[in-house]
């Protein structure tokens, strides 16, 4: 069925980014909106927009019958959930479907075994798809969770089956504080996600987050969009990813691919999808779960195989069959990503907020923002606090690490102490960001726009002092 009208569940740069997309397709958007997005530039772009709320997520974008009667109302034929909010609720994607609408992303069915990282192991070890030792159910016995700990080696990771974004997990470095530990990530997983099931898995040291895009059809077809290198994190939440990856060689990308192509085909899954692997220091990779929804850094795998993921998804959506085969893609250059977020760095990174006083956006071939934002604008205190994203593709890039791969989830640890930015006022964060961007850019051109994030970056952190 051809869709003519989509009502996009999301906010901020991913609600542009998947409207941009639905407009080159000559498909109508229609925005919802919480009192605190009155006026930002998602709203105005889209074709019609409507206030479903106040601004705590529970009140607006969260409520799933609003949004549900809205895209009635409006006569749109489908939704796009975007990442985050309800993009992985499957009980909002058959509520969709009830309503007699398109939910733009993969079946209910397929967002309920994923949605549980355990359930997601048990689907996926069907094809013996490495797995990273651990137990394979829920702990329900402690004892015997202690003496499988014990088994695999310690340090081990105690994890939510539920969890996301880097929450609901912790580390256990011995035996003595296993029982304190797992009870404190028993109440942990019940309060952040109402659900208290959690097993264990060895904690590896040093390892990579490698990722694979996903791309199926309603007609069984899958293929693989190549892999994401995301081990910038911070707080287990990535930072700054890169496609492809420079630590895989083309057997381990299509070793990878077709493991991920085969965890996609154990749940039947169709339209974009993530399956991410955990890579340890001699390059062996494990599954670790698969996001059943678009990713934050997408942009990336667009720039490196120059397909639109957002069309792709509509037109899974409405029942064509992918319009290419595994052996039609190939990898052009390498795209990195880096999250702005609007964050306070001599407070731990925590999220900020206060008014954007100067946003420049870089400008140049090969640059790519994806954002939400513009100058004037008061950050609200309700949502993530991711901004905008800056995306840069080219033929290369210069800094060693990134070149050589030499490096794991401890970047930032590696690289940044918070010593870094004092004694001396905001010149340092400038400076850092400067490091950072420079690391990044590959020619002058790229250069001169890092200078031009430094001085955003600082002129940013000046929001505190104008916090309202
Ligand atoms: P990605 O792999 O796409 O970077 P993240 O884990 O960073 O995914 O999450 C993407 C978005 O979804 C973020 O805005 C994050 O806050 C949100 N998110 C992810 N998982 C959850 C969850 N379980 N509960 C609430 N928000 C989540
Ligand atoms: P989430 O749902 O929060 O995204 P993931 O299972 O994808 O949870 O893990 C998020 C991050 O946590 C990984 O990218 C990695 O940095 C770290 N992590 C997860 N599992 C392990 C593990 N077994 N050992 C070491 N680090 C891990
Ligand atoms: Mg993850």
């Amino acid at each position: 069925m051809k869709i003519n009208k989509i009502l996009i569940a999301n906010r901020g740069e991913i609600a542009l980014r998947v409207m941009r997309s639905a407009r080159e397709m000559g498909i109508k958007t229609v925005a919802v909106f919480s009192e605190a997005d009155r006026i930002a530039p998602f709203v105005r772009y889209a074709d019609e927009a409507v206030c479903i709320g106040a601004p705590p997520s529970s009140e607006s974008y969260l409520k799933m019958d609003t949004i549900i009667a809205v895209a009635k109302e409006r006569g749109a034929d489908a939704i796009h959930p975007g990442y985050g909010f309800l993009s992985e609720n499957a009980v909002f994607a058959r509520k969709v479907q009830e309503a007699g609408l398109i939910f733009i992303g993969p079946s209910p069915e397929s967002i309920v075994v994923m949605g549980s990282k355990l359930g997601a192991k048990e689907a996926a070890g069907k094809y013996n798809i490495p797995m990273v030792p651990g137990t394979p159910s829920a702990i329900t016995d402690i004892p015997s969770a202690k003496k499988r700990a014990e088994e695999i080696g310690y340090p081990v990771l105690i994890k939510a089956s539920a969890g996301g974004g880097g929450k609901g997990m912790r580390v256990v470095e011995n035996t003595e504080e296993f029982e304190e530990q797992m009870d404190r990530a028993i109440s942990e997983a019940v309060s952040a996600f109402g659900d208290g099931a959690v097993f264990i898995e060895k904690y590896i040291g040093s390892p990579k987050h490698i990722e694979i895009q996903v791309l199926g059809d309603q007609h069984g077809n899958v293929v693989y969009l190549f892999e994401r290198e995301c081990s910038v994190q911070r707080r287990h939440q990535k930072l700054i990813e890169e496609a492809p990856s420079p630590v895989v060689s083309p057997e381990m990308r299509k070793a990878m691919g077709e493991c991920a192509v085969m965890v996609a085909k154990s749940c039947n899954y169709y339209g974009a999808g993530t399956v991410e692997f955990i890579v340890d220091e001699a390059l062996n990779f494990y599954f670790l779960e698969m996001n059943t929804r678009l990713q934050v850094e997408h942009p990336v795998t667009e720039l490196i195989t120059g397909i639109d993921l957002v069309k792709e998804q509509i037109r899974v959506a409405q029942g064509e069959a992918l319009s290419f085969k595994q052996e039609d893609l190939q990898i052009h250059g390498h795209a990195i990503e880096i999250r702005v977020c609007a964050e306070d760095p001599r407070n731990n990174f925590l999220p900020d907020i206060g008014k954007l006083l100067t946003y420049q956006i870089p400008k140049g071939v090969g640059i790519r923002v994806d954002d939400g934002v513009e100058e004037g604008m008061t950050i609200p205190i309700y949502y993530d606090p991711m901004l905008a994203k800056l995306i840069t593709h080219g033929k290369d890039r210069q800094d060693e690490q990134f070149v050589s791969g030499k490096f794991d989830t401890n970047f930032i640890k590696n690289y940044f102490s918070p010593e870094m930015l004092s004694p001396a006022e905001y010149a340092n964060e400038a400076e850092i960001s400067a490091m950072l961007a420079s690391l990044l850019w590959e020619n002058k051109a790229q250069t001169q726009t890092a200078s031009q994030t430094a001085t955003a970056t600082a002129q940013a952190s000046k929001w505190r002092k104008n916090r309202l």
